[in-house]
């Protein structure tokens, strides 16, 4: 709504996102200057209720960051003492052994870490230094100047009616302005989305890529809990039909993690990755772990895959792209919290460096100059062919050829195969029903697995009702008139909380978006082969409660 009036707050840094990097952005800015004005908003209804990684952490940022991380009581205690490969087949499986990998695989000294967690305590810690934290505040919109520039976000607009019109409880939040806005959303920040495409940040780079990662808490059997082992695999039941695969990790409580994640550039749109997980847990070697313990929790999330080709410019006027708003995942090692810390890090010093000087407003250079030529441009361009290799060529060769790749650049710094490209957008790889085999997916059992509803239960997701769908239609016509006869409207199938559905009527077939399923994974603004759909944030606190993920 134009026509609103707003009261507005200033500060020096406003911060969207308390993740690890809006967190260590905050944390740096006041670790510089006690006397800079550092605010953080967060969309969930408490710092970690949206952080869905339960990780293994290496923790190069948080040391980088708060050296004594140890002795001020992080809950980072879990060491990781075995670290596992398999590849499965769909009765077997091969380990392959530790040796042929390239040292950064190596997950030995790293740890199994709740995120949430973790992003709890950095809470605490910012909390401590005096920035100011506001859970439960959705940033809806950006404010601009006239010049152009950003200066801040709106944010808490609450009470809206489902038609878009203020009710009687409207609230029409806050506009919460400073000298430089960092957007650290996460993959496919809705913001952020906006400033790419406003400045056109993504010009000279690649595309970005994603996967669908979902996750599973589980409870399991003492006699079969081994604390600190990671083990990852590849293979069935994917196959051939889409890049992927699983982690499994043994934190402490005989609690373990397992998870999986579907690249999203899969060709048949009969694919159902949630299926595919749960399929997952029928193969004997996992199926063993689990029988007899109970899941407690599920959440999804998409993850940023492009890498070091697809990170666009950084800096925009008045602001800047952390973390995983910027894609900054290493994809061989599913790591991107080491460099969502060590971006917020950087971000804050170079704020920190032009506040000092007077400026505002502007582009913060030193940020991307750091960026590109730091720790974090070390990690990424290393492995940068690996995801390119494994969408163009399949698994088995992007094993050989990547890892060959990875070697060299770990050992000289150089990659024989130069900068291989992505190619296509998710959206656009995905191919037309006619063309692909529908796949049969087995009944989920119930004990090992789970229907897709029942598992959302476990987010813990919560929409009020009451207020506009949070998930936009370009063309309300599109999901029946085009992506059903297209392309079997493939949203029934990669939504991970079953928030899309294609109902039969008397009078023909409608789509249904139940957005109170949404788990924010934000796939359908990936994935959709006709680019229709936008995620925007739906009011402050909605969404999943991730208890200890
Ligand atoms: C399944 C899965 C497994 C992974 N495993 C690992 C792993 O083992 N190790 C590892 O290092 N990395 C792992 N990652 C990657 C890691 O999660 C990301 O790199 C990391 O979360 C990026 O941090 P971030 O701070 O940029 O964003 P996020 O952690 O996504 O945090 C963004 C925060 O911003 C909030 N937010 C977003 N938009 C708004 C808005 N408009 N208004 C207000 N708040 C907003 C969100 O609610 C969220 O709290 C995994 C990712 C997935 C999906």
């Amino acid at each position: 709504m134009d026509d609103v009036t707003r009261e507005s707050m200033e500060y020096d840094v406003v911060i969207v996102g308390a993740g690890p990097a809006g967190l260590s952005a905050a944390i740096r800015l006041k670790q510089l200057d006690a006397d800079l004005n550092v605010v953080v908003l967060e969309k969930g209804s408490e710092v970690g209720a949206h952080i869905l990684s339960g990780a293994v952490l290496d923790p190069i940022g948080l040391e980088a960051l708060i050296p004594d991380w140890k002795e001020r009581g992080a809950p980072i205690t879990v060491r990781v003492r075995k670290d596992n490969f398999h590849i499965l087949g769909e009765g077997g499986h091969v380990r392959i052994p530790n040796w042929p990998m390239p040292p950064l695989m190596n997950n030995h000294g790293k740890y199994i870490v709740s995120m949430a967690n973790v992003c709890r305590w950095m809470a605490r810690e910012a909390e401590s230094l005096g920035v100011e934290i506001f859970p439960g505040m959705s940033c809806s919109e950006l404010v601009y100047v006239d010049a152009g520039e950003v200066r801040g976000v709106v944010a808490g607009e609450f009470g809206l009616n489902p038609d878009g019109t203020p009710s009687d409880a409207y609230e029409p939040g806050m506009e919460l302005l400073g000298k430089y806005l960092f957007l650290a959303e996460g993959a496919r920040g809705s913001l952020s989305k906006q400033v790419i495409a406003k400045y056109d940040l993504g010009a000279g780079h690649d595309v970005q890529k994603y996967g669908l990662g979902m996750k599973e808490i589980w409870e399991v059997d003492p006699a079969k809990h081994r604390e600190g082992t990671v083990t990852h695999t590849m293979g069935w039941p994917l196959g051939k039909r889409a890049g992927g695969g699983s982690f499994i990790y043994h934190l402490e409580n005989n609690q373990i993690y397992v998870g999986f994640v579907v690249h999203l550039n899969y060709k048949n749109p009969h694919l159902y990755p949630y299926m595919e997980f749960q399929r997952f847990k029928h193969h004997p070697m996992v199926a063993d772990l689990l029988k007899g313990g109970k899941r407690i929790a599920y959440g999804a999330r998409a993850i940023s895959e492009g890498g070091w080709q697809s990170i666009p410019k950084l800096v925009f006027a008045g602001g800047a792209l952390l973390g995983c708003s910027a894609g900054l995942v290493n994809v061989p090692r599913i790591k991107g919290n080491h460099n969502a810390m060590l971006s917020g890090k950087a971000a804050a010093e170079a704020a920190h460096a032009a506040i000092r000087e007077g400026r505002q407003g502007d582009e913060l250079t030193q940020y991307e100059t750091d960026l590109r030529s730091g720790p974090i441009a070390k990690d990424l361009k290393t492995v940068r062919n690996v995801k390119p290799l494994w969408s163009k060529l399949g698994m088995v060769t992007s094993l050989v050829l990547g890892g060959f790749d990875m070697w060299v650049a770990n050992l000289t710094g150089w990659n024989p195969l130069g900068t291989l490209k992505h190619g296509k957008t998710d959206a656009a790889a995905t191919g037309l029903a006619a063309d692909f085999p529908e796949i049969d997916y087995p009944k989920p059992d119930g004990e090992l697995s789970f229907d897709r509803l029942t598992n959302v239960a476990f987010s813990f997701t919560n929409h009020e009702e009451n207020q506009p769908c949070h998930l936009k239609l370009a063309d309300p016509s599109i999901p029946i008139n085009v992506n059903l006869p297209k392309y079997d409207e493939p949203a029934q199938r990669y939504c991970p909380a079953g928030v899309y559905e294609v109902i039969e009527d008397s009078d023909g077939p409608r789509f249904q978006i139940n957005f109170q399923n949404c788990v924010h994974c934000k796939t359908c603004d990936i994935k959709d082969p006709s680019e229709n759909i936008t995620w925007t944030t739906p009011q402050g606190g909605d969404g999943p409660n991730y208890p200890n993920m």
